[in-house]
């Protein structure tokens, strides 16, 4: 077990098998380059890279937490991050010829003699899809939404509004119509 400290797994000194990698990301790994909308993340992610002659199996399993807001209301909640996703990485002649016609998601070609293989962007990707995109506050136990009302009822009250700016739009069309 090892705790690189970098992103870029020098595989070619690794005996084949599992060997097992430990991360933990925090807000500085998503910085300026890859803007999100959650906060707070407190990733780790186990990783069992799987070596074998002419392939690896990447085995990333993302838990932690991390800061969202309802998209209806806008209240704080924290999620819990918690998936699978798994990569295979296969050595052959040809990798940037494969990479362009390969059209499986979970398939990686790199050139037989690569040494190294950056996860960077992986674990970006993984851990981006293990929150959830469209967070809602969800309901009590009695059925009724756990929604800030305020915000609702004021999100309702600007909706009427512009309804109410739209009319006389209309009611000059209307106007039109009738000649
Ligand atoms: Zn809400």
């Amino acid at each position: 077990m090892s705790v690189p400290r970098e992103f870029e797994i020098a595989f070619v000194g690794l005996k084949s098998g599992i060997t097992e990698f430990d991360y933990e990301l925090g807000e500085e790994f998503f910085d300026a380059e890859h803007p999100v909308d959650f906060e707070n993340c407190q990733a780790n992610v186990k990783l069992s890279l799987d070596k074998h002659s002419d392939f690896m199996q990447l085995k990333f399993e993302v838990g932690g937490k991390a800061a969202v807001q309802c998209i209806r209301c806008g209240n704080p909640l924290d999620v819990t991050l918690w998936d699978d996703f798994i990569i295979i990485v296969k050595m052959v002649d040809n990798p940037t010829e494969m990479n362009e016609t390969n059209d499986d998601p979970d398939v990686f070609f790199i050139a037989k003699n690569e040494t190294h293989l950056n996860i960077k962007d992986w674990l970006f990707e993984f851990i981006q899809l293990s929150i959830p995109t469209h967070p809602e506050c969800g309901e009590d136990e009695k059925g009724e939404t756990k929604c800030n009302k305020d915000v609702l009822k004021m999100l309702e009250g600007f909706k009427d509004n512009q309804e109410q700016n739209e009319n006389p739009i209309w009611k000059g069309l209307d106007k039109f119509k009738d000649n």
